[in-house]
């Protein structure tokens, strides 16, 4: 068998009893009833078992499974860490660098706590327009902000046009300097005024991890600073992967046949040919799917979100 359903999860937590009941998660009732789920029918793939696998081409076991969680949110060490031990799977983890060692929050991240804090999101939309029309951005970027409204406002698989266009604006349209200012207005706005002490609740310590990797979870890379892969230098991606893994070195996460988990699944050929040189064994995309070792690169393997399997 070369089939590899390749799970990714983000926020998993209890969410009715969190601050933010709104933030889009999957519950912790949900995901154990997922868990129950996959091991009646699916094998739980251990990270030296692909490795394996791939090294010496043996086929993988009959429905093998292999469960991601990105971004390194503490509700992984909290909630899905325990779970996992208590059931005997490995899971795989994916912390970005500076979240976990320099307390800073991801601007994605900004644009999910203000998104769960608002009830009508047309009213991102209308401040998001101020904030164009205030800062005078037309001016810098050519285009007005409906050629913004346009271009972006398209519903996704899981998200409405209204949704889709201020994470598109936040995420990557505008440029990156107004960005962060953007996000970071309307994250103290509406979500807290003191970032810190947020990012600190957000997301996992070294020790955590430290303490995962001691317990035979898998850790490995995605990125230094979250960045898109794609539209960034070749020195700035080589930059971003090295930090990446002396950090993972440092709490003690193998450097060698590791895994890089793409933020928001962008790389570029440049991306692959580095990957290639620091001796990366798999490649996670975002791109939805049922991987299979013998049809996809093994740089770029498809996975399936948490949304698309019964909960
Ligand atoms: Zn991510």
């Amino acid at each position: 068998m070369s089939k590899l359903t390749i799970v990714m999860y983000h926020y998993v937590r209890d969410l009715q009893n969190s601050a933010f009941p709104r933030i889009k998660g999957l519950d912790i009732s949900s995901f154990r009833r997922q868990l129950d789920f996959l091991q009646a029918k699916y094998s739980f793939l251990p990270m030296g078992d692909l490795t394996a696998c791939i090294k010496t081409s043996t086929p993988l076991p009959d429905n093998a499974c292999w469960l991601t969680f990105d971004d390194g949110y503490r509700d992984h060490y909290e909630y899905v860490f325990p779970e996992l031990v208590s059931r005997g799977i490995e899971g795989a983890f994916f912390p970005p660098v500076k979240s976990v060692a320099e307390r800073e929050i991801l601007d994605v991240n900004k644009i999910h706590f203000i998104l769960a804090c608002i009830d009508d999101v047309s009213t991102l939309v209308k401040e998001l327009r101020l904030l164009y029309l205030s800062s005078d951005l037309s001016q810098y970027t050519g285009k007005s902000f409906d050629d913004y409204w346009e271009a972006l406002a398209k519903p996704g698989r899981f998200d409405s046009d209204d949704v889709v266009f201020v994470k598109c604006m936040l995420q990557h349209a505008l440029p990156q300097i107004w960005r962060d200012r953007f996000a970071d207005f309307l994250f103290k706005k509406y979500v807290s005024q003191d970032v810190c002490a947020f990012a600190e609740d957000l997301y996992m310590s070294s020790k955590d991890l430290s303490e995962m990797v001691q317990a035979g979870m898998y850790v490995g890379s995605h990125g230094y600073r979250h960045l898109w892969f794609s539209k960034e230098t070749r020195q700035t991606q080589l930059e971003e992967i090295q930090n990446s893994l002396t950090f993972l070195g440092s709490i003690g996460a193998p450097t060698d046949d590791w895994v890089m988990c793409y933020p928001y699944g962008a790389y570029n050929s440049e991306t692959l040919e580095i990957l290639k040189g620091k001796g990366c064994i798999v490649g996670l995309a975002t791109k939805v799917g049922v991987a299979d070792l013998q049809h996809h690169p093994h740089l770029e393997l498809p996975r399936l979100d948490t949304n698309d399997l019964p909960q």
